[in-house]
């Protein structure tokens, strides 16, 4: 028979579990009773369906044999079973599922970091075994398949018998060494221990033969060793037990295997409601996004259960989009069982639990925010592009819910802030929430008008993400202040006086602020003098709504419709460049116009649409 090869990634992974020096090899019993009870879920999901199954609830179970004289471990499931191909696809590639990337962020991790963090599924079984068999007969069809492996040379597949649907998992327990005693897996007292410490929860029984001393009946003193087969697992889910019987490490671990990811979750948030939804909720707020979580492929929602059994793997409509990062389950014992997707959508109790549910992680996310502020911010980082979304979507309807849940980084220490923070700092006189727009906090520090609105001592918001500025306009005001930008025009921070000295210098220069305004053409409004700056010459503002950090983030999207910010050019009229302008022929002024408008973008972060113009003109002045 020809030996097949294993895809590049698994054979690595293989080759790291046979040379494995991990210290909690025992995890491959996990792995593979929660393999079996998920072929179990599928063929009972089946059932409920579809007669011809045959089967019910009772009927399901997980067997485990151990073999002191041929040294093996069996696991033997009858749940959906695999075909050839699916023996060839499941096992000889490895985590379709996205529980490992391997190429971008395992390549720093070492072997132990990788099975300690992950499980690592079937391949586990490698770990403490030198040869697997998997015999296996997918439910619905006549043929049964063996598939076979020693390690990394490779596996073969051959046809085989086998009565019933279901999965048979031989392990050939590798020989003892000094270091490690692999015959103890082959004792009742240690897979008893083991199944009981990783696989209570698990909803089907995990039965082991097990060798009992016995008082023979109606004889005394004689004793018999009888086989009994025992239950190892409670099967009551985690969720479903008292709070204070569950440990930390417990419902973290549950975490883990369940939602694949190897961080802890920075909060488990357990509710038991009763009222007019009864439910127990068990729901997770994880501290890094997933790989793929900013993108079309993730998929929000919750594991919906009907009294303990699965009825839906991810109910989108037990989250809103703003809280689609929480991982978690929901059980009810007022949903039907049978319940199918579209009478869900519309389902009165499914909506009032997915109320509370919202409800819920905006206390719990409060409670971090106000009480352990270090896992917020880290969270944040994670998810508060998520949050800022939400709040411009669907024309900021649910500002109430997000906007004390935000942050930017502040001017104030430079830390994050929350709105509430912000306004609570507010000078006397402050009638703004000033922000600034930018790629970086270091090139926004660079915007001339930053610096004059930190000059007058007021602190300054940093929008770096896209979202920002367009998420904030959603939100229009807070606690009664507006937002300004510090780029926009009607920034006005000076006092009744200098506003007025200032409209008699434009007044006054009227004429030769429009040619230079001309001399721009379309590329500004307006070209006037401000007294706001410092020690730059010029700046860009905006007029209206849209800011020209908004224009650069709508035209790079892929529609773009060239969208334009009506900008200003403003002249400072406390810098020598001003009385210059005005000592200038009309050709000298439309060069140093087009100059200073130039060098406006540039320190607003913009590019220079014609950069040999701006080459030339510059050597022009030079010689
Ligand atoms: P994961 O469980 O993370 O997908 P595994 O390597 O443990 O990764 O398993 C790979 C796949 O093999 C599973 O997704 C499943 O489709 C299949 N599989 C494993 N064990 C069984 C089993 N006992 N019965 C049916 N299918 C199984």
């Amino acid at each position: 028979m020809r030996k097949k090869q294993f895809k590049a990634e698994s054979k690595k992974l293989l080759d790291m579990m046979i040379n494995s020096i991990y210290t909690h090899k025992e995890i491959f019993l996990r792995e593979l009773i929660s393999n079996a009870s998920d072929a179990i879920d599928k063929l009972y999901f089946r059932s409920l369906t579809d007669e011809s199954v045959g089967m019910s609830k009772e009927d399901f179970k997980i067997k485990i044999d151990l073999d002191k004289d041929s040294r093996t471990i069996t696991v033997t499931d009858n749940g959906c079973g695999m075909t050839a191909e699916e023996l060839e696809g499941n096992l000889g590639t490895i985590a379709k599922s996205g529980s490992l990337d391997f190429k971008n962020e395992n390549e720093t991790k070492t072997d132990v970091e990788i099975i300690g963090q992950f499980g690592v599924g079937f391949y586990s079984a490698f770990m403490v075994s030198d040869k697997v068999t998997v015999l296996s007969k997918a439910f619905g069809s006549d043929e049964a398949n063996l598939w076979t492996s020693q390690g990394a040379d490779g596996y073969t597949i051959e046809p085989a018998e086998k009565d019933a649907a279901g999965t048979v998992i031989t392990l050939y327990l590798k020989a003892d060494t000094d270091d490690e005693k692999y015959s103890e897996f082959l004792e009742t007292y240690r897979i008893t221990s083991i199944v009981k410490k990783y696989s209570d929860y698990i909803r089907y029984p995990i039965l082991l033969d097990v060798e009992t001393t016995k008082p023979v009946e109606g004889k005394e003193d004689e004793y018999e060793t009888v086989t009994e087969t025992k239950t190892l697992n409670s099967m009551v889910p985690i969720w479903r037990k008292n709070k204070s019987e569950i440990t930390r490490e417990e419902y973290e671990s549950f975490y883990k295997d369940k939602f694949y990811d190897y961080e802890k979750p920075a909060k488990v948030i357990h509710s038991k409601v009763e009222g007019q939804a009864t439910y127990d909720a068990l729901l997770y707020i994880p501290k890094k996004a997933p790989f793929n979580y900013y993108s079309k492929e993730y998929e929000k929602g919750l594991q919906l259960y009907s009294n303990g059994v699965l009825i839906m793997d991810k109910c989108p409509d037990l989250l809103p989009d703003y809280f689609s990062f929480v991982k978690g389950l929901v059980d009810s014992a007022d949903l039907s069982l049978n319940i199918s997707r579209e009478v869900l959508q519309h389902d009165y109790q499914l909506k009032l639990i997915a109320k509370t549910i919202e409800k819920k992680i905006k206390t719990e996310l409060t409670n971090m925010l106000n009480k352990d502020r270090e896992v917020y911010e880290e969270f944040y980082k994670s998810f508060g592009m998520q949050l800022k979304y939400g709040l411009y979507e669907n024309y900021g309807m649910n500002k109430e819910v997000l906007k004390d849940l935000i942050m930017f980084v502040s001017s104030y220490e430079d830390k994050m802030s929350t709105l509430g923070e912000y306004v609570s700092r507010m000078k006397e006189g402050q009638d703004n929430i000033y922000y600034a727009c930018g790629e970086t906090k270091a090139k926004i520090d660079m915007l001339p008008q930053v610096e004059a609105v930190k000059d007058k001592g007021y602190e300054i918001l940093y929008f770096t993400d896209n979202v920002d500025e367009f998420a904030i306009q959603m939100l229009m005001e807070y606690e009664g202040k507006h937002f300004v930008n510090v780029c926009a025009d009607n920034l006005n921070l000076g006092t009744d006086e200098e506003k007025e000295a200032l409209k008699k210098e434009n007044e006054e220069a009227k004429d030769m602020l429009s040619r230079m305004k001309e001399s721009l053409g379309d590329s500004v409004t307006e070209v006037r003098f401000t007294n706001a700056l410092k020690n730059y010459p010029a700046c860009l503002t905006s007029e209206g709504m849209l800011s020209t950090e908004m224009e650069k983030v709508l035209n790079s999207m892929p529609n773009a419709a060239g969208i334009k910010a009506e900008t200003v050019l403003e002249i400072n009229s406390n810098h020598p460049i001003a009385e210059k302008l005005k000592t200038l022929d009309d050709e000298t002024l439309e060069k140093y116009t087009k100059l200073l408008y130039m060098q406006a973008r540039l320190i607003g972060g913009l590019s220079v649409e014609d950069p040999s113009e701006f080459s030339k003109l510059i050597s022009e002045l030079m010689v």
